[in-house]
């Protein structure tokens, strides 16, 4: 039996890893769980996995919890003290983070130092500050277990494989819903539009980030850390069927790929069972419905948000925290209708620009220039 604890329990990949857990029951028993308001959802959880401890980031939604669950004997906490106590809770072995924005890095730290697996979801933790946490992994000697399924499918490519003999990355991309398209069309998108995944199916802001390839851009930088790659040494390959979830060449020009029908509870469940695998039920791979695979190179002149990931994950310190809060402000004004589809690489282009780069930012920099850009972009876009 594996103690586990989930930041972000009711989003996408929080829900999906307790459709894990529903799946093993003798196996896993889900400790704690963290989410930022929804408490209906997390008042439904508490009912049916009896966690010994619950965080709301909302206060005023934690004590309404509270009171809700009061005949239970949950532990309601709030804020980051509430979110590190689930991360740290001596009895878990395991922290998915699937928790969204940079408020995942402190509690993900916190439970590194705490000795606990890590089965991470939560992209910005390693963009912006993979200079912090791998060598706290390594410190603490913890599993850093990725449940993205591009890099799950890489750490299963790289299995009982030489680290110094991986020659490149291929990262798959589906290339997203507007693949194809042209700058004037890309103009006239619209929320909607954007929100509809051809193949996946993902929280609001990461179905955005798939269509403008910045969520491709956040990937390689993630991949640059848990692998140990170069820049050069990551190539994005687009496969719009999302069939390869990505490949790695070795040396001797062997590539390997990891297959498989879209669906996230089998990284998921990859990384909370790793090393082993385990059934998983749902559509297999029928090559014959299929009949091809195709590739395409990335679309970098009217994508340009790959690009821009790249330009700042070479240049390191604190441009990928940039890159990243500016996107994520960038997106917000978008889904509330205040900017064009347009608008979001040109913003993420233009602070980046006004940047000053503090080459090797500790973590209360990264969450200070998260702030001032934050605030760069409030005073020149309205929310
Ligand atoms: P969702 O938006 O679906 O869920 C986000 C979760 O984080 C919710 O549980 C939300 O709680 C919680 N949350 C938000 N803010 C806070 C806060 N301040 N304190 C505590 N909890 C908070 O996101 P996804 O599940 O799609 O993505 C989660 C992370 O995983 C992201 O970093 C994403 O990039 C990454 N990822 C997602 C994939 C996917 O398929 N969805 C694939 C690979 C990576 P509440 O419901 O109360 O708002």
């Amino acid at each position: 039996m594996k103690n586990i604890s989930i930041l972000g329990s009711t989003g996408s990949i929080g829900t999906q890893t307790l459709q894990v857990v529903d799946q093993y029951p003798d196996q896993f028993c889900v400790k704690a769980i963290a989410a930022g308001s929804n408490i209906d959802a997390l008042e439904k959880q508490i009912l049916k996995y009896k966690p010994e401890v619950v965080a709301v980031w909302q206060e005023e939604k934690a004590k309404e919890l509270a009171l809700r669950v009061k005949h239970t004997s949950v532990k309601v906490l709030s804020g980051m003290d509430g979110l590190i106590a689930v991360t740290t809770l001596p009895s878990v072995q395991i922290v998915v983070t699937a928790i969204v924005g940079m408020i995942g890095i402190l509690p993900t730290m916190e439970a590194i130092r705490a000795g606990k697996d890590i089965a991470l979801a939560n992209k910005e933790t390693l963009v912006t500050a993979g200079h912090l946490i791998i060598p706290l992994v390594k410190e603490h000697h913890v599993a850093l277990l990725p449940v993205d399924s591009e890099h799950s499918a890489i750490f299963q490519c790289l299995h009982g494989e030489k680290k110094e003999q991986v020659d490149k990355i291929l990262l798959t991309a589906s290339g997203g819903p507007f693949r194809g398209k042209k700058r004037s069309e890309l103009e006239q998108i619209q929320v909607e539009d954007a929100l509809k995944h051809p193949n996946w199916s993902m929280g609001r802001k990461i179905t955005i980030d798939s269509s403008t390839m910045v969520n491709k851009g956040l990937e390689v930088m993630e991949a640059k850390w848990l692998f140990d790659v170069d820049y050069d040494q990551i190539q994005v390959v687009i496969q719009p069927q999302s069939v390869i979830h990505s490949m790695v060449q070795f040396q001797d020009g062997a590539v390997m790929a990891q297959l498989g029908t879209p669906d996230m509870k089998l990284p998921i469940q990859y990384a909370l069972f790793y090393p082993d695998r385990n059934p998983l039920e749902g559509e297999r791979l029928d090559f014959w419905k299929l009949k091809e695979i195709t590739f395409e190179k990335p679309d970098i002149e009217n994508f340009p948000g790959l690009s821009l990931a790249y330009r700042a994950g070479r240049l390191g310190g604190s441009m990928p925290t940039v890159f990243n809060a500016a996107n994520e402000r960038a997106v917000s004004l978008f889904l509330n209708r205040k900017i064009g589809y347009l608008e979001i690489p040109e913003i993420i282009a233009y602070v980046m620009g006004q940047h000053q780069l503090v080459p090797n930012p500790g973590i209360e920099e990264i969450l200070e220039i998260e702030q001032d850009t934050y605030e760069k972009i409030a005073a020149k876009w309205r929310d």
